[in-house]
């Protein structure tokens, strides 16, 4: 096996090296018109010329490949095969960017404003991403040919709903006994668990207080006494709660019970997260939360994926638990309807596969179990009310019961014949739905095995149960308590035996199980939108989060690089980064970031997240202090510090964020430092809030080089209809390297000494309204008429309504209607009804009318914002006079309060003449896209879908893109149709457990951008929709990006002291590559001994994991406020990282448990579209 996959590297990095020779002499710069002969003759010049240098570098390549074979030939098998076929070391030599087309990636020009009291618009030389031809052939190539491909299934399924008798949604087995014998026995794998919630009905603590320790309590003892008994977990969040109050004994019998396999841990993730609303970048986290403590640990590596409960499943999980290394995974909550399908086709295990692998590399081998729950009763076969008697929980007098009303009976000599045999009915019943003679039945349900004589019960009833089934030669069945890897193995081994090539038992299959419905019509499309506010937080948090983790990264890189490290600041940084990391980890649980726990739950989830905002805030501007300090060497730390506010402070648990105000006095002059966490270069406008009118008029912003930037004062208005008089907000263009901190300051001067042009004051223009009290520097009319006014810039145009609501944008020279609404949804007047789950609307939506609202317009050369008061929003458009991303669609803002209305469901709705008819595109974890396609045998709450980072339809002329700061559901319900919901108001529950409806809603943040891109190509045929892959323009991936990792603000306080103007890391990635993480990992705790021992229990290690993502994207749209290029995935970590890190370099599995290969940071590495890569550094 070993060879085998050595010798396919090898061929793969030869065929890779080979490409990029072609390539090489391919791309030559397209040359202009000499006459024909001296055209050859220049260009075979110019070829020949290029054939040397090829050849020089060849030799070099050729050297570098030699190397890694001998390199692959003894790194370990695993990391081997994660490495394989997707990994390629090309050329030393420093990639030919000269080879790309030349594209214009001017500077800004200076500006022109002729007058300050009538501004012009700001002109900007517009750049483009330089794309390479090559790159855009990943986006165009075909369709994945799995052989199961959930687009197809559920064109062909009815999604009718038959009673199918004890098997309530499927139908009454039969089977023949024969089909068993002594050599072909069943194989019965008894998995007892118990799934803990952190947090749902109780807080994560409440839970682990009155429960989880209890169960882990008796793990520790009824494990150990009969080695014959089995158990899993699988939430590393409360499993490290209970160790870290275990004495080294306790913690010595939990590694010999993994060590012995009695334990198994599965997935090993901090919590099971949530697949639908959670982002890949959390997902990763949580799960390297989770790797990183069983390492340290337990010192156990995850095989097998284990998601019970998740509310449909997603195929960026199967994605990161194969590069984690994991080998196999099981899921539960999907539809019944296509479980149903599944299990005819006898396809319940197949080989999960990414929609846009063309190949298999992707694949992982996945368990999907075939009935309604994962509780005991339908786990063992078809018929809940057989399977019921066989919980020995419910033993009479225990408390709980049977809702069948058939109790079960303790195992005695008497019935132990009869009862074994009732219950091998039903796993040869359950054995017919799956390809080999392996059953799994799990055994357990939520927070069970609290009690010891649970254990007791459960475990003596059913080997006795064992023993018999056993000891009968003529039933044919091996039963027995098994993990997951118990199971599993059983399988892989039937399937590899002679025969049975895996290969062709299982079949592979490609898509996702979004929209779960569980029962008739109860689809599960609530959750994507409930507790919206908390969503918006997770995402606050994610790239506050990311922010600090790079930032702390790079301070520490260069503490080592430097020589002289700052243990008191590190120490004490890591600490408050591990609790952020943990709370967000806490977060992604299906219970959390879903909205679907109690009222005191989601409040104590909310402070979690606070506090954890607040310590990366506390990181970043530390780290910006330490990397900015004037001499690193003499940096006098003082780690409680605060050197600079974050702009915008969040304090309160249900209070939208306050912008932090700069204080400018006369004569001031206030460094503001900006911190761009892309590792792409920036041009984006910032607003700064500022004090102090005094001199306000004499403001000036200076950049880089004290050049002076223009810049814009906006009256902020504090309640409708009057604006503060002692606060503004500044706008500006920021022009940040990758991965950098750059200073503008900010400075109140002299009337005389201030070019007056560069300042330009907002016009207040109000429609409808009366026109409100402002600061006298601000122009204020009022504007009579009714009809549409229209905002532009130099790259688009917006025009409203009257009521302020958009109607029509023009970019890119192309102009289409978007019209924007408001909608409404109630409830169904049934016994079920919609709740924090379940999405049962009473009918079609209904527009609400805005009526003669009032409407502000904020207009000024660098940026415009038209803003409406409804009755239930505040609804701001911003259009940006930006060179950036920023400037090339239209910023919305939504502030949602829906507390006075009961059974509401909020909505926004754009209608454009886009022929997408029923088809419509939204992402997976912000990982990918996938096609849906709305389907009128199914109800509208079916054709609704998670929009975790954004939404779009497209025909052969337009996309519109929906860019999402936060995730919510979203449905393209009618062609041309894209709507999105905002916040969900219910007096009800739902009756999925929560007890209580959802009436905790507070004033939300929703912020979007929207794109209008027109197709370059137009493309022939009508829509065309291949495949169920589809992505991105770049565009839209740096729109995203800078939605959730925007440009921070960091505003000095009075212990700043004097400070580098700038600090950068150095290097950049191409537009395709994505910098996910760059993430401290830490030690074992360290204990200080003498007379001020403490122990530390987080302490950074000297390791750092890298992870990129590089991106597919289509090239079928323009590019414009980009200014990188794309180089066919070329990334050398010596150019990212010039000043920091050792030479010595490893890929590893995504979540740092195996070793692949080690190289140079010197290496050019070759990453894959879409793939994520992990890279191990060492700090020098
Ligand atoms: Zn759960």
């Amino acid at each position: 096996m070993r060879l085998r996959m050595s010798s396919m590297i090898f061929g793969g990095a030869v065929s890779l090296a080979t490409l990029v020779l072609l390539y090489q002499v391919l791309s030559l710069p397209p040359e202009t018109h000499p006459p024909r002969e001296e055209k050859d003759i220049l260009s075979l010049e110019s070829r020949l010329q290029r054939l040397e240098s090829d050849i020089k570098s060849n030799q070099h390549t050729i050297s570098e490949i030699k190397s890694l074979v001998r390199q692959l030939a003894n790194s370990n098998s695993r990391a081997n095969s994660l490495l394989g076929p997707q990994y390629g070391v090309v050329s030393g030599k420093k990639f030919a960017r000269s080879s790309i087309n030349a594209v214009n990636i001017a500077e800004v020009p200076g500006l022109d404003l002729p007058h300050r009291s009538s501004p012009v618009p700001v002109h900007y030389n517009l750049t483009y991403a330089a794309v390479m031809q090559d790159d855009c052939i990943f986006a165009q190539s075909g369709p994945s040919t799995a052989d199961i491909q959930m687009e197809a299934v559920y064109t062909l399924l009815e999604f009718d709903n038959p009673d199918g008798g004890a098997w309530k949604q499927g139908w009454n087995i039969k089977y023949d006994a024969a089909q068993w014998s002594s050599e072909k026995k069943l194989k019965v794998f008894i998995v007892p668990h118990s799934h803990n919630d952190p947090g749902w009905i109780k807080t994560y603590e409440h839970y682990y207080s009155d429960q989880t320790r209890h169960i882990l309590d008796n793990m520790a003892e009824k494990l150990p006494q009969d080695q014959r008994r089995k158990f899993i977990w699988a939430e590393i969040s409360y499993l490290s709660m209970w160790w870290d109050q275990q004495p080294e004994s306790i913690r010595d019998t939990m590694r010999r019970l993994v060590d012995r396999g009695q334990l198994e841990i599965v997935t090993g993730g901090w919590v099971m997260n949530d697949e639908a609303n959670t982002h890949y970048f959390a997902m990763l986290e949580q799960m390297v939360e989770g790797h990183e403590w069983l390492k340290l640990n337990l010192g156990v590596k995850p095989n097998n994926g284990w998601a019970i409960d998740p509310f449909g499943e997603t195929p960026t999980m199967s994605y990161l638990l194969k590069r984690m290394g994991l080998e196999n995974m099981l899921i539960q909550r999907v539809h019944y309807s296509v479980k149903k399908h599944l299990a005819r086709e006898k396809s319940l295990e197949f080989k999960w596969r990414q929609a846009w692998d063309s190949g298999s590399t992707t694949e992982i081998f996945c368990h999907m179990m075939p009935f309604y729950s994962y509780d005991i009763p339908h786990t063992c076969g078809p018929d809940p009310k057989v399977c019921c008697q066989f919980d020995f929980r419910r033993l009479p007098g225990s408390g709980v019961t049977c809702p069948w009303r058939v109790p079960p009976q303790p195992i005695s000599d008497v019935n132990v014949e009869s009862r074994s045999k009732l219950l091998l009915d039903q796993y040869r019943k359950k054995a017919q739905l799956f390809r080999t003679n392996v059953l799994l039945v799990p055994l357990g349900d939520d927070f069970r095995y609290v009690r010891p004589e649970e254990w007791d019960n459960q475990f003596m009833n059913y080997q006795k149960i064992f023993d018999f089934l056993n000891s009968q030669e003529e039933l044919h069945v091996e039963a027995q308590f098994g993990t997951l890897a118990d199971y599993f193995r059983a399988v892989h081994e039937e399937s590899d035996s002679p025969g049975g090539e895996e290969q062709e038992v299982f079949p592979s299959l490609s898509g996702d199980f979004f929209t779960y419905a569980d029962r008739d019509d109860h689809y599960w499309s609530g959750y994507y939108t409930s507790r919206p506010f908390h969503k918006n937080l997770d995402r606050v948090l994610e790239g506050y989060l990311r922010g600090a983790e790079i930032l702390y990264s790079v301070m520490l890189g260069t503490q080592s690089m430097m020589g002289k490290i700052f243990p008191e600041l590190t120490d004490s940084l890591m600490a408050r980064m591990v609790m952020a990391r943990r709370n967000l980890a806490l977060f992604q649980h299906h219970d959390g970031i879903t909205g679907t726990a109690r009222d005191h739950v989601v409040v104590d989830y909310a402070n979690k997240l606070l506090r954890s905002i607040d310590n990366c805030q506390h990181i970043i501007q530390q780290a910006t202090h330490y990397l900015l300090s004037i001499d690193q060497l003499s940096y006098v730390s003082d780690p409680g510090a605060v050197y600079y506010e974050l702009g915008e402070k969040y304090t309160e648990h249900n209070k939208i964020a306050s912008k932090m105000v700069l204080g400018l006095q006369d004569g001031s002059s206030v460094p503001v430092v900006i911190y761009n966490p892309d590792s792409h270069h920036r041009r984006e406008l910032l607003t700064i809030r500022t004090s102090n009118m005094y001199h306000i008029s004499h403001l000036q912003i200076v950049g880089k080089k004290e050049m002076p930037a223009p810049c814009q004062v906006d009256p902020v208005f504090i309640h409708s209809g009057e604006a503060s008089h002692t606060m503004f907000d500044v706008t500006f263009l920021v022009d940040a390297p990758a991965l950098s901190l750059t200073t503008y300051t900010i400075k109140a001067v002299e009337p005389s000494r201030v070019n007056s042009e560069l300042v330009s004051y907002a016009k207040v223009i109000v429609r409808s309204m009366v026109a409100p009290s402002v600061p006298s520097i601000f122009t204020v009319s009022e504007e009579k008429s009714k009809e549409p006014f229209t905002l532009h810039n130099e790259h688009l145009q917006a025009t409203f309504r009257s009521s302020g609501l958009l109607q029509s944008m023009t970019t890119q020279g192309h102009t289409a209607p978007v019209s924007l609404e408001f909608i409404k949804y109630g409830v169904k007047n049934h016994r079920e009804t919609s709740g924090a789950y379940l999405f049962l609307p009473d009918k079609e939506a209904e527009l609400i009318p805005v009526g003669q609202a009032g409407v502000v317009l904020i207009q000024g050369p660098i940026m415009s914002t038209v803003s409406t008061q409804l009755k239930h929003i505040l609804h701001m458009v911003k259009i940006k006079n930006s060179p950036g991303v920023d400037g090339m669609g239209i910023d919305i803002s939504n502030l949602v309060d829906i507390t006075v209305e009961r059974n509401f469901e909020f909505a926004m709705r754009l209608n454009t003449e886009i022929k997408n008819d029923n088809l419509f595109y939204t992402d997976l974890n912000g990982f990918q896209i996938i096609k849906r396609v709305r389907y009128s045998k199914l109800p509208l709450q079916a054709n609704y879908y998670p929009v975790p980072s954004q939404a779009f339809i497209q025909d052969k002329d337009n996309r519109l893109s929906l860019l999402c700061a936060q995730p919510l559901g979203g449905a393209s319900l009618k062609s041309g149709q894209l709507e999105v919901m905002m916040d969900r108001r219910l007096t009800q529950d739902d009756n999925r457990g929560l007890g209580q409806g959802v009436l905790d809603n507070i004033l939300t943040p929703n912020t979007f951008r929207l794109l209008l891109e027109p197709r370059i190509n137009a493309k022939e045929s009508g829509s065309s929709h291949e495949g169920l892959a589809a992505f991105p323009s770049l565009l839209a991936h740096a729109g995203v990006h800078s939605l959730l990792y925007p440009l921070y603000s960091l505003l000095p306080t009075a212990k700043t002291g004097p400070m580098q103007s700038s600090w950068d890391v150095g290097g950049t990635l191409p537009c395709d590559v994505h910098m996910v993480n760059l993430r401290t990992m830490v030690d074992p705790p360290r204990a200080t001994v003498g007379h001020n021992s403490h122990l530390t229990p987080h302490p950074p290690g000297s390791i750092s994991s890298l992870t990129l993502h590089r991106l597919g994207f289509d090239c079928g749209f323009k590019s414009p406020g980009l200014s990188c290029s794309t180089n066919g995935g070329k990334v050398r970590l010596s150019e990212l990282f010039p000043n920091m890190f050792s030479e010595q370099v490893h890929q590893m599995s995504l979540s740092m448990l195996y070793e692949g290969v080690d190289m140079t940071k010197s290496y050019t590495l070759s990453l894959q579209p879409m793939e994520l890569y992990t890279f191990r550094l060492i700090r020098s």
